[in-house]
């Protein structure tokens, strides 16, 4: 059975909370309460969770990139340009979001495998596109494309902003997304696919960062 600390609040409402031992005058009576519990709850929570944890991993595994397109979408953001965001709106957009951590770590991911596909794969970028319609990021100045790294760029504190671990997560989700994508249209290339990630992260972010974008 998953301890009680580790099950998510919406699952937890649906089940009566382990006897509490300040609430007993001694162990073993704490002690036999406790197995009582066990003996009703810890079965069904356990299948419970085993059906979350299944469902959060093919969630994740799948269709990530699909995901967070369709949560950015909801998010109905202003000052998208014909799909495009310019360097200087990235933060105003951020921050007026339901969740500006998570669109921060989306945006990056997205952002990413959309430039990943049209430099790598350039032959199936239209079908790519036109799948996943992931918003363009604009370099301010010259108009060409700015790299996914903008939204934790470390001279401008941006790193500090990101939750790193959900950051991490959404993006190797992505990538294995993509790698499944592309899988699917018969580039089965997987040690390529690996080698041209690595790359691309190695020198598009910082060493500290790249650590979190490792794929395995
Ligand atoms: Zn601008």
């Amino acid at each position: 059975m998953p301890s009680w600390e580790d099950v998510p609040d919406d699952i937890k409402k649906r089940f009566p909370s382990p006897p509490e031992k300040a609430d007993y005058s001694c162990d073993e009576d704490h002690e036999e309460a406790l197995g009582f519990w066990h003996s009703r709850v810890g079965r069904n929570l356990g299948m419970v969770m085993q059906q979350y944890n299944a469902e959060r991993k093919k969630v994740g595994e799948s269709a990530q990139i699909k995901t967070e397109l369709e949560w950015i979408t909801r998010q109905n953001l202003k000052g998208l340009n014909g799909n495009q965001i310019c360097q200087c709106g990235t933060e105003k957009l951020i921050s007026h979001s339901t969740d500006p951590k998570r669109l921060r770590a989306s945006l990056l991911a997205l952002i990413f495998v959309s430039q990943f596909v049209y430099t790598h794969y350039q032959k199936w970028h239209s079908e790519f596109y036109s799948e996943f319609p992931i918003p363009k990021l604009r370099e301010h100045s010259l108009g060409i494309h700015a790299h996914a790294v903008w939204f934790v760029d470390q001279s401008h504190g941006f790193d500090k902003m990101a939750d790193w671990e959900l950051t991490s997560r959404i993006f190797r989700d992505c990538v294995n997304h993509l790698q499944k994508w592309l899988q699917e249209r018969g580039e089965m290339e997987t040690a390529e696919f690996k080698n041209l990630i690595e790359m691309e992260i190695r020198t598009g972010f910082s060493k500290d960062q790249a650590e979190y974008f490792k794929v395995h």
